[in-house]
């Protein structure tokens, strides 16, 4: 229970700079969460005119809405009363439907960290036909464009590591990879032990068969009774980043938190210090164990990060790194800079952070849809689609049919690896509907029935690049996911304005 709490419940509020409710509302509902639930909940402000994609998902007709776990609250004019009582009912409601969902989260980590684990020990490929990898861009596209969306996410993704610290089989790989873990038991002498664990856990390790590829190598800077420092270099969520303003690698810092706790029986925080996304040449992790409860404070991070503008910020530096991810594909230029390992990492290792997140957070699926439709529409590689439209003389804009056939061409074009890395692809022809089948989807390849899709930044991609080709404003929408039990995901599409 206490580890649910720490992963706030998300409220989301509609506004827009003409509504002239929403001033009133919004100032009544932080009043109220601040009384009662300061340490439950975060209120997200959604301007939709910024973001009409998201409410438009959410069918947002009237301003201003509250809504809760995917659900609306209030909408409209309402007095201070009823959104005292409205609020009660429903974050009542969202604390007891966290406690159900909790174990079905744990089993869901733990399947994938088994997968992980015996495609890197064993390995049995868990996408036999598209290998186990992905481009670390690939990657920090994902990241990134979650961080960008509010400031909320470094702590979710936080969580989420840790979960998987605490849960997954990382442990085992632990004392793989040093055995001392297992037979030392002083406390001082095990936690550095377990900290040498993580060296060798974020290093290119020779003692496994098909290497995560997490990080380059890895150094303790510092280790002194219930503190230590470690310095990584080319880890996955930051090599070859631009400079973002903030440290990106959250999951990574949750991770190791997780694993300490588990394999020392203390409390961990850990902080990261120095990121290549704040502009060093590597990460740099603050390990602090305690005895007591010791907690991560996400105010402390707010204040020092979270800037005016996030959004618009955070895009300028998406276009940047999809810009070097397929640069990186197309010239052999390397510019993710990971020297001997390349530029691949783990698919496993974004997946965890996806999947955990959006168990967590059923908004952060909006979010990825948002960003993925983001790319597909600004992202690169319209020059392609362009030759292709021209290859096949057809004139733009294309009907929903000559827009698959040129998009199933693009997924196979033999450069765009990122795209085949990510998911190999294939159009369905069903009666009048087409549809698209991804097999081996990054988001959700090897995950076992968890009672939710998983690969809305993948929707939201297709959407978007549909969207340049037809000229139309459409939604995709996943109705077949290895996350809903399913052996691919499928993929629905509707225009607006049909
Ligand atoms: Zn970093
Ligand atoms: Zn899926």
């Amino acid at each position: 229970m206490s580890e649910d709490i720490n992963v706030p419940i998300r409220m989301l509020v509609f506004t827009s700079p003409d509504c002239y409710a929403c001033p009133n509302v919004e100032r009544i509902v932080h009043k109220l969460v601040g009384t009662y639930y300061s340490d439950m909940c975060h209120i997200s402000t959604v301007n939709v005119l910024e973001n009409p994609k998201i409410a438009e998902k959410y069918h947002v007709m009237h301003l201003p809405t509250v809504m809760i776990d995917d659900e609306i609250v209030l909408q409209g004019l309402v007095t201070e009363s009823d959104i005292r009582d409205l609020l009660w009912q429903r974050v009542t409601g969202s604390i007891m439907s966290r406690v159900k969902t909790f174990d079905t989260r744990k089993e869901t980590l733990l399947t994938i960290s088994k997968n992980s684990f015996d495609s890197i020990m064993n390995e049995e490929f868990i996408r036999p036909n598209i290998g186990d990898y992905i481009h670390v861009g690939v990657m920090q596209q994902m990241m990134v464009s979650l961080i960008a969306l509010d400031s909320l996410v470094p702590h979710l993704l936080y969580q989420a590591g840790r979960d998987v610290g605490l849960y997954g089989v990382g442990t085992y790989l632990m004392i793989t990879l040093n055995p001392n873990i297992g037979t030392e038991f002083r406390a001082k002498e095990r936690f550095e032990e377990v900290i040498k664990g993580l060296v060798k856990y974020f290093s290119d390790n020779e003692s496994i068969n098909i290497p995560m590829k997490l990080a380059e190598s890895a150094e303790i800077i510092k280790i002194e009774n219930d503190l230590a420092v470690l310095r990584i270099y080319g880890l996955a969520s930051a090599c070859g980043a631009p400079f973002v303003g903030e440290p990106l690698c959250h999951f990574s810092a949750g991770e190791m938190a997780g694993l300490i706790e588990a394999l020392t029986g203390r409390n961990a925080v850990v902080h990261e210090t120095k990121c290549i996304g704040t502009g060093h040449e590597f990460c740099e992790f603050e390990i602090q164990v305690s005895d007591e409860r010791i907690t991560r404070n996400i105010a402390e991070y707010q204040e020092q990060y979270v800037i005016e503008d996030r959004n618009q910020h955070f895009q300028g530096i998406l276009h940047d790194i999809s810009t070097r991810l397929h640069e990186s594909f197309i010239s052999p230029k390397d510019v993710f800079n990971r020297g001997n390992i390349g530029n691949e990492v783990h698919f496993t290792k974004l997946q965890q952070a996806i999947v955990n997140l959006k168990m967590t957070d059923p908004f952060s699926g909006s979010l990825l849809y948002a960003a993925g439709m983001q790319l597909g529409i600004f992202g690169p590689g319209r020059d392609i689609l362009q030759r292709y439209l021209e290859d096949e003389n057809y004139s733009w804009p294309l009907n929903l049919k000559q827009t698959l056939y040129v998009l199933n061409k693009f997924f196979h074009f033999g450069m765009i690896q990122a795209a085949k890395e990510r998911a190999d692809v294939a159009i369905i022809e069903e009666g009048d509907e087409l549809k698209i089948r991804v097999f081996e989807c990054a988001m959700s390849s090897g995950a076992k029935n968890s009672g939710t899709t998983f690969c809305d930044f993948m929707a939201g991609y297709l959407a978007g690049r549909i969207q340049i080709l037809t000229s139309r404003d459409c939604v995709v929408t996943e109705t077949k996911c290895h996350g809903l039990g399913d052996k691919y995901c499928e993929f629905e599409i509707s225009f607006v304005d049909e």
